[in-house]
């Protein structure tokens, strides 16, 4: 079983201090150091067959250190089907081979007014502490010329949810990947969202939510902002 590599082993060495904070406190804080999604240079050398069968080995010694039975009849299968959950579900977006392919159309209705696409729902899972963010993300931009179908706005969205996140870098990347997509400055990115490692542990609380914005464009002025959000409540 071929674990470790470089990365792994600065890892393993190292505890130095960012700004001031150690790794516990930024994770805790739920800080996020860019725009993209940190990855090994090599992250896609090992296939995902590969992936998966070390991820399920890995995934039984973390069992059984906790003293589960991996024998059990109702343990036995866990592993594999967490390994395989991993790498083709929950994470599939950190494989830039499941991108969504997108189409660009032309305008032909010249609908020029901004297009709102609200309450799509998205399950993520919080990069500090591998549980789940549960919310909703609203998407609007202003045809540049082109359009894109309305469902691929909701696979955009699902893309980068299915990455360990942070709602911050999930917002930005949407944001800039319709951006380019869309070839326009005018887009704008709302999330509103529950993360379980708020409210099942830490704190404890189970009301707040995390609510994050990307404005570009037209909509960093105040009265586009105001009008999303009008068509958001609406
Ligand atoms: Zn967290």
């Amino acid at each position: 079983m071929k674990i470790t590599d470089n990365t792994l082993d600065v890892y393993l060495a190292t505890e130095e201090l960012i700004q001031g904070l150690t790794h516990d406190e930024i994770g805790d804080d739920h800080l996020y150091t860019g725009l993209e999604t940190p990855m090994k240079k090599n992250a896609f050398e090992i296939s995902d067959a590969e992936k998966k069968e070390t991820i399920a080995q890995l995934f039984a010694q973390i069992m059984d250190v906790m003293g589960l039975d991996l024998n059990d009849d109702s343990l036995k299968g866990t592993p594999n089907r967490v390994a395989k959950m991993y790498i083709d579900e929950i994470f599939s977006g950190l494989n830039p081979k499941n991108k969504p392919e997108i189409a660009l159309f032309e305008n032909k209705y010249q609908y020029n007014q901004m297009l709102v696409e609200k309450n799509i729902t998205f399950y993520s899972n919080c990069e500090h502490h591998f549980v789940p963010i549960v919310g909703k993300a609203h998407v609007a931009y202003i045809s540049s010329g082109k359009v894109i179908g309305l469902s691929k706005l909701n696979r955009i969205v699902q893309y980068y949810a299915k990455r360990p996140q942070v709602q911050e870098r999930l917002t930005n990347q949407i944001g800039t990947e319709l951006q380019q997509l869309l070839e326009t400055k005018d887009v704008a990115v709302i999330i509103d969202a529950k993360h379980l490692c708020v409210s099942s542990r830490g704190v404890k609380d189970d009301s707040s939510a995390t609510v994050t914005s990307f404005y570009g464009g037209s909509f960093e002025n105040p009265t586009k902002i105001t009008e999303l959000q009008q068509y958001i409540n609406a």
